[in-house]
């Protein structure tokens, strides 16, 4: 499993993405803040489990310039 960046408003680390489902018969995958206090919770669905991390990675906006 590739590493998940924190959420970019709260810190929080996601859970591992979960299946979410059929769209046009595509497997979609949904990853989501686990902090039930942030108001930006579902990044979206995803045709497999690894661009579903890299999509909430790119979301990610460290404080460091890495
Ligand atoms: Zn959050």
């Amino acid at each position: 499993m590739m590493e998940r960046f924190p959420c970019p408003f709260c810190g929080v680390i996601p859970d591992e993405p979960f299946h979410a489902g059929y769209t046009e018969g595509i497997m979609t995958w949904r990853i989501e803040c686990k902090n039930k206090d942030c108001h930006m919770i579902v990044v979206g669905f995803h045709p497999d489990k690894e661009k579903a991390v890299t999509k909430w990675n790119t979301r990610s906006n460290p404080l460091d310039n890495n």
